[in-house]
């Protein structure tokens, strides 16, 4: 079973509309021959509008970095999937270690926000991992389990066939330490395993299992040729128009 390739960016809390659509339309021009690799990326929500119009037409899809789990009603700052459904987006970016870690985001929580894309017609992107602390006292295969577990919660196999899932161990993300491509290939094989008994065959060898921590145009390439590895979710390096599709060239390397 081949896995097409996905790269996704996320731009965290940088580039407003302007930056977005500078680098939306960089990436419109950089990115036009790439061939058969997904792109996505993921502006803050201000600047989702920006971005998908200097994308238009480059197959670049667009998606939110979180979403509240109510549609309206009186929740303040908050935005909801279905009104980025609306907005033009694809894709919602949830349990982000830094929703996680920073706004404190249970996985319960985090597993209400999958529902709440999917009833909106958003694809979830579920970003799972450990910390440092976890992985030194051997705990990565339980973490993940339980992130997983919570965090797809409720779901039917159909719907669990939609997600994309990101291999995000924290210690990795903003840190310019990457995991080794062994390391990584360890923990999406034991990802790729858990969706085959969890669920079923087909979910484990058509579920896209992207990694990220530190991704650079220099090391994409020997962390995308692993077997398990299907893509990379980019924070820092997404920034820039060269790096990322130095990154999205990796894929096909
Ligand atoms: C991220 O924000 O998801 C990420 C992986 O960041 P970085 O590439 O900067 O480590």
């Amino acid at each position: 079973m081949s896995r097409r390739p996905f790269i996704a960016g996320n731009w965290k809390l940088n580039l407003g509309p302007a930056a977005a659509a500078a680098l939306g339309a960089e990436l419109k021009v950089r990115l036009a021959a790439r061939g058969d690799i997904d792109v996505a990326v993921f502006p803050t929500a201000l600047s989702i509008t920006a971005a998908l119009q200097a994308t238009e037409g480059a197959g670049i899809s667009v998606g939110v970095q979180n979403v509240y789990v109510e549609a309206t009603g009186a929740f303040t700052g908050e935005n909801s999937a279905a009104m980025a459904r609306e907005a033009g987006c694809t894709y919602a970016l949830l349990g982000h270690s830094e929703r996680r870690h920073v706004f404190g985001e249970s996985d319960a929580l985090i597993g209400q926000k999958v529902h709440a894309s999917l009833a909106a017609g958003l694809l979830p992107m579920l970003c799972i991992g450990e910390t440092l602390p976890e992985r030194e006292a051997g705990q990565v295969e339980a973490v993940i389990h339980r992130q997983l577990e919570t965090g797809l919660a409720g779901l039917s196999e159909a719907q669990v066939g939609t997600v994309t899932l990101a291999y995000e161990p924290v210690w990795a993300i903003g840190t310019g330490v990457t995991a080794s491509p062994e390391q990584a290939q360890e923990v999406h094989a034991f990802i790729r395993s858990w969706l085959r008994e969890r669920y079923a065959p087909w979910i484990a060898d058509e579920t896209r299992v992207l990694y990220g921590g530190s991704v650079k145009a220099s090391n994409a390439a020997e962390l995308l040729s692993q077997p398990d590895i299907d893509g990379a979710l980019v924070g820092g390096a997404a920034l820039s128009a060269v790096s990322f599709a130095g990154i999205v060239a990796g894929a096909l390397a």
